[in-house]
């Protein structure tokens, strides 16, 4: 392609879920209004746009499911339905002004650092090229969804679909169906279909980790109060975002020091089975055999009322095979089934989902090939030494809070620091220095040790939170607090700056 029909932008930011919006509306906030943000799907939002099975909500309050600077008063409930949140991304795009700068439909194939211009070139699969001198990843922590690997589940003969491509045209009426997982989706998705169904098997290979839901309904009293005097909402939020603080960081990042916040969930998670299951035998099955948070818990009121209904089976055998419409366990039990839900996530970490494109930085380095060779890490999860001008908003060990919107907090702040910085050195190349990466490196593996996922007796828990290298590289062993603290005072000498452009 010529070089004229390359289109030049300042930065290139790709997706446009909450975190693309988000370091969308920093850089207007720093006066870098020449940006663009290439969405492979016709619509944003992320997984919020793709995500739409019944029963989704958000499981951490709304209140804290916010961007700080956009409070959002008319929440229906605490624990706001998905619709909702896609609803507030829509929202917070048209009121900062960020939908312009979307283009839909722009899938990204790979972005390449030229190093003899100073810029990235971003090629989509449609061989359009982008050049920039900054980019961004946004590209959320989630792969395509993952179908489970079983003996001839392509030959299903019924109506088959994942919780993340849910097919609203189906009717459930009076249908057999067969949920497989049991993770936070199915836990949502499960008691809104078991009205409709004739016969419900939900397929369980490891249990999850459910504390009672504490919602709550926002009435209109609620919403005015909250509109009208809106530093109540802000007490609100603070309570929220305490408590989040002080279960995840603190009882996830500090475990070794404070074993007795998740012993005490633990507790109450046992509790909430035997006050919602009457057969001890349903409970033994229900009941998690590795510690509190191995991997990610949720809340809910309905879920576990659903296995004293008559229509529904908990089947915790593993399957063999399926064939036709038969799904067969290692019991020899053949289940008929006209329809199978796949309620079984999605990729993680794993090459090229984190970012989910390939990205070349000096000396043609891919990142993914970099780190499948070494291990996942980011300089405080944002940037990586031979991958100058280049900004990763949920970046290996970014997350340090139960809310995403935590992440993207710290992680743009600490984005336009470097810009501003840049700007004020009258610079254009921003890299991190190797030494600020190893020791940050060095920095997580130490503090690792306190996390529960280290510290906590997580073998039975086929969490996803490990990678292939045993690593867990979604959650870094920190507060949010101390995220946040650093993201504001990070120095600027961890970062070479220089004035390359041509
Ligand atoms: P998930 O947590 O990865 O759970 C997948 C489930 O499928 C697990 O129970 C897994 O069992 C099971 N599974 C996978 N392959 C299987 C196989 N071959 N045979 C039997 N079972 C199999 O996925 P998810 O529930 O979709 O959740 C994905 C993410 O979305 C999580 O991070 C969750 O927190 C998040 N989420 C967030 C919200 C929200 O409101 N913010 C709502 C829902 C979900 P094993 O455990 O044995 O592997």
């Amino acid at each position: 392609m010529s070089n004229t029909n390359k289109k030049h932008v300042e930065t290139v930011i790709v997706g446009s879920g909450f975190s693309g919006i988000g370091a969308a509306i920093e850089l207007k906030r720093i006066g870098m209004h020449d940006f663009v943000i290439l969405e492979k799907a016709n619509d944003l939002g992320g997984t919020w746009r793709d995500n739409t099975y019944p029963g989704l909500t958000v499981d951490v309050a709304s209140t804290s499911y916010s961007y700080g600077f956009a409070p959002k008063s008319d929440w229906s409930r605490l624990y706001a339905p998905g619709s909702e949140v896609k609803a507030y991304a829509d929202e917070c795009a048209l009121t900062f002004g960020i939908r312009e700068h979307i283009n839909f439909g722009k899938q990204v194939k790979c972005s390449r650092y030229d190093q003899s211009a100073n810029l990235w070139e971003t090629t989509l699969e449609s061989g359009e090229v982008y050049c920039s001198t900054y980019l961004v990843s946004a590209t959320g922590l989630f792969g395509p969804p993952k179908l489970p690997e079983i003996d001839g589940i392509e030959s299903f003969s019924g109506h088959i679909m994942h919780t993340g491509q849910w097919d609203h045209s189906y009717d459930f009426k009076g249908k057999r169906a067969a949920v497989i997982g049991t993770g936070a989706t199915a836990i949502q998705v499960i008691p809104e279909l078991v009205d409709d169904v004739s016969h419900l098997a939900v397929f369980q290979r490891t249990p999850i980790w459910l504390l009672p839901k504490p919602d709550v309904v926002f009435n209109k009293w609620v919403k005015n109060l909250f509109r009208i005097l809106p530093v109540t909402q802000r007490i609100l939020r603070f309570i929220t975002h305490t408590l989040n603080e002080i279960l995840f960081g603190i009882g996830f990042s500090h475990n070794r020091q404070f074993p007795w916040i998740f012993k005490c969930l633990k507790k109450v998670g046992i509790s909430h089975i035997r006050s919602q299951v009457s057969d001890p035998e349903l409970r033994e099955k229900l009941t998690p055999a590795y510690d509190f948070f191995c991997k990610r818990p949720s809340f809910s009121n309905v879920y576990y009322p659903v296995f004293n209904r008559d229509n529904v089976s908990l089947i915790t055998e593993g399957i063999e095979s399926i064939r036709d419409d038969v799904i067969e366990t290692s019991d020899g039990h053949k289940h008929v089934v006209d329809v199978l839900i796949c309620a079984t996530g999605f990729s993680v970490f794993d090459k090229n989902i984190v970012p989910a494109f390939q990205t070349y930085g000096l000396d043609g380095l891919e990142i993914g090939e970099y780190w499948e060779e070494n291990r996942f890490s980011a300089f405080q999860g944002i940037t990586v030494p031979k991958f100058p001008n280049y900004f990763m908003i949920f970046g290996p060990y970014s997350a340090a809070s139960a809310s995403w919107f935590g992440m993207i907090d710290t992680q743009v702040r600490h984005m336009s620091r470097c810009l501003k910085a840049a700007k004020k050195k009258n610079a254009d190349y921003i890299e991190v220095k190797q030494e600020a990466y190893d020791k940050d490196v060095r920095h997580i593996m130490r503090r690792r040790k306190d996390q529960l996922v280290f510290n906590g007796d997580c073998t039975r828990s086929r969490s996803y939170y490990f990678d292939k290298k045993g690593d867990v590289p979604l959650i870094r062993p920190a507060t949010q607090l101390g995220m946040w603290i650093r993201s504001h005072l990070v120095r600027m000498s961890n970062y070479k700056f220089d004035q390359r452009g041509v």
